[in-house]
């Protein structure tokens, strides 16, 4: 099953991904970031994170 991890140790939190997400569905947080169970795995915000905070897990 897909999901995407998010890696608070890289995020700078400059909010870039929740601009690219087409379903309102990532939630930054002061010092977090949460994907709720509005995304469908389009992985925009994968791609455009400037510093790979954000990664596609595949596990089976
Ligand atoms: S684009 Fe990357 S660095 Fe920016 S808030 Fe999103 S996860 Fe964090
Ligand atoms: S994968 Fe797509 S739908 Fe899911 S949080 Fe990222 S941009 Fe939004």
């Amino acid at each position: 099953m897909k999901s995407i991890k998010f890696n608070r140790e890289l995020c700078d939190f400059c909010g870039t991904c929740v601009g690219v997400c087409p379903h309102d569905a990532i939630e930054l947080l002061e010092s977090d970031l949460r994907i709720t169970d509005k995304c469908t795995l389009c992985m925009n915000c994968v791609y455009i994170c400037p510093v790979r905070a954000l990664e596609e897990l595949d596990e089976g």
